[in-house]
């Protein structure tokens, strides 16, 4: 009897690990390496976070533009959906905890939106193939669509490196705004409106009030974001003046409001 109950008490240890290896985490998001790629601080101890089941461009796809401006769009996506906010990142068992270099492999959510499926979503990625996961499924149905749709990295090249190309022009900068761990700058800044000459990008970056529209789209947009990729006729208002049009905000970009 004694043996049976010291067996439950390691069984219920056991299970209990397991448990806590797969219990969902909360995490601020302190940096973005790559669109599929970041470092979360959990309980004041900082891990790196690889997305599980999506590969956003790599140097060894090749350094063709658009695989170029894929990588920059998808990493700047991740910047705007999550940069220094709160995340939840929930671990696969299929998957394992952690991949070859140590990241911890993880789906992650800001509020109910999935990035790694939205990667997916908007062309900015493939599904890892290498790996199985349980969402593998899903994910494989987004990438398609996709594909068909022609987001991201799935359009005609030379078309998609022109519109690429007038998105985010010369604008190396924006490539290195990673975010300084320690540099906690108070949310407010960023909504602060700035009336210096410091030119359009960089009343874009600070105010985020510029979106960006189509001629015949019903929503207003982000810069970068997928959804318009492939449009010849962007047009950059204020929210202010797409909401005047009746426009709603995209759900998948979630530009200012
Ligand atoms: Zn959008």
């Amino acid at each position: 009897m004694k043996k049976f109950l010291i067996l439950t008490i390691a069984f219920a240890f056991i299970l209990q690990g397991a448990f806590l290896l797969f219990a969902d985490e909360e995490g601020k998001v302190t940096k973005v390496y790559e669109g599929d790629r970041i470092k979360v601080k959990i309980d004041g101890k900082s891990y790196k976070v690889q997305l599980l089941g999506v590969d956003t461009p790599k140097k060894k796809w090749g350094s063709d533009e658009l695989t170029k401006y894929v990588a920059k769009a998808a990493k700047k996506y991740t910047i705007d959906q999550i940069k220094k906010k709160n995340v939840t990142l929930k671990a696969d068992k299929k998957a394992g905890d952690k991949n070859k270099s140590g990241d911890l492999l993880r789906y992650v959510y800001i509020g109910k939106t999935h990035i790694n499926a939205e990667l997916l979503k908007q062309g900015y990625g493939k599904v890892n193939e290498d790996l199985s996961f349980s969402q593998k499924t899903s994910f494989k149905k987004y990438e398609s669509k996709a594909k068909k749709d022609g987001e991201g990295l799935w359009g005609e090249p030379k078309k998609k490196v022109g519109v690429f190309a007038k998105l985010f022009g010369n604008s190396d900068e924006e490539e290195d705004e990673d975010i300084d761990e320690d540099a906690s700058a108070p949310a407010s800044k960023a909504t602060a409106v700035k009336t210096s000459s410091s030119g359009e990008k960089r009343e874009y970056a600070d105010t985020g009030k510029w979106v960006f529209v189509t001629k015949s789209g019903e929503k207003y947009h982000r810069k970068d974001c997928g959804h318009i990729a492939n449009s010849q006729d962007i047009e950059k208002i204020t929210v202010e003046e797409a909401k005047k049009r009746g426009l709603e905000p995209c759900k998948t970009c979630n530009p200012p409001k």
